[in-house]
């Protein structure tokens, strides 16, 4: 199907920057990880201390957060019962989707009110109208009020619906014209801006592969946690170096000096959380320090032997291009 392979029953135990690790244990090799939908609950609600369930609070048919007078729970952080006594089946709680959400506000909104005017309160209950989703490629599959459509239509309803929860006609015209323009006179990709942050923090599994020989210079990673070790090899030389990095230790200040290609293999050794620093950043940094800057040349020059020594055989390196300064 599409090269694509789908695996159903098992789920995301970890990821880290060159792998994924399922729940059986298995380990799927990438450096390219695309998530669709989240399913753990909120930090903040799950920080609260309130009676939860499947990661969701648990309300009354009011949303009332039991034990708690004047809390409530609505949307995805709520475990609303759609019926009088629910058992362990996830068909006995509203889902978690905008839908329901939507539903849930308006609901909540007027249960609130009653309470302030002493009215009676209704119970949660809504019955879903239908589902949609969209393949992309102008695809879409969707079954309203029990009719099942595929393909263009659906995917014309899909569009239909979803511009009508956008807020304000402003915005409503503007999706609009944007969607109709795209149908004739598709957006050329010319440009992918990269918004990447400067710095961040990178995850490793023990024997994740960090850095190998061959890979472009990027940056300065600074060990937070674990630990990793360099090796280098020159088979033409016979020379072999190795060293080993723990917290607070660094690794790829070559990117002040040099640019190019890797020599070495860095690799996990335990599980390891590192520091990234963009190599635009870091030289950045060093050059306006000069301790900084000091620090790093010493330090090469004791731990490699010198800028020059680059161990690799026909090494492509060569002297880093120093930016214009504005
Ligand atoms: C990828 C994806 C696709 C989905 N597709 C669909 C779909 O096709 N159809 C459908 O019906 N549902 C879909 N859902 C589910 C739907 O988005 C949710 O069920 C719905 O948004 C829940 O609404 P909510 O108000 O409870 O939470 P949210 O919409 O998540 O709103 C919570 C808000 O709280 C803010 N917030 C979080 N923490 C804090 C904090 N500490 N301080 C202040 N603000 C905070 C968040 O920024 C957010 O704005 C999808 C969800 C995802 C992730």
């Amino acid at each position: 199907m599409r090269g694509i392979e789908v695996k159903t029953g098992v789920g995301t135990k970890s990821a880290t920057s060159t792998s994924v690790e399922l729940a059986d244990g298995s380990i799927i090799p990438t450096r390219t990880i695309v998530a669709t939908i989240g399913n753990g609950p909120n930090q903040l609600v799950a920080a609260l201390g309130l009676d939860m369930h499947w990661g969701r609070i648990k309300t009354d048919r009011f949303m009332r957060v039991p034990g708690h007078e004047g809390l409530w729970a609505v949307g995805d952080a709520a475990e609303i019962p759609l019926v009088e006594q629910p058992a362990e089946d996830p068909l006995h709680y509203a889902p978690q989707t905008a839908q329901f959400a939507v539903r849930e506000g308006r609901q909540l909104a007027h249960n609130l009110m009653a309470k302030t005017k002493e009215t009676e309160l209704k119970p949660f209950a809504y019955t879903s109208k239908g589902s949609l989703a969209s393949l992309g490629m102008s695809k879409a599959v969707a079954e309203v009020y029990g009719v099942k459509l595929s393909g263009w239509l659906a995917w014309l309803l899909w569009r239909g619906f979803y511009l009508s929860f956008l807020p304000g006609f402003a915005a409503k015209l503007r999706v609009l014209v944007n969607w109709v323009l795209n149908l004739f006179v598709p957006p050329n990709i010319v440009l992918v801006e990269s918004t990447l942050p400067g710095t961040r923090y990178i995850h490793y599994r023990t024997g994740d592969k960090v850095l190998e020989p061959g890979m472009l210079i990027d940056g300065f990673y600074t060990v937070v946690k674990g630990a990793l070790k360099l090796t280098i090899d020159n088979p033409k030389t016979g020379e072999h170096f190795e060293k080993l990095f723990g917290p607070g230790e660094h690794f790829g200040e070559r990117v002040l000096l040099k640019s190019a290609l890797r020599t070495g293999l860095v690799m996990a050794l335990e599980d390891s959380i590192v520091l990234w620093i963009s190599q635009k950043d870091f030289t950045r940094l060093a050059r306006a320090f000069p301790v900084l800057d000091n620090y790093f040349r010493d330090y090469i020059e004791s731990t490699f032997g010198g800028a020059e020594k680059s161990f690799a055989p026909g090494s492509a390196n060569h002297q880093a291009e120093l930016e214009t300064l504005p």
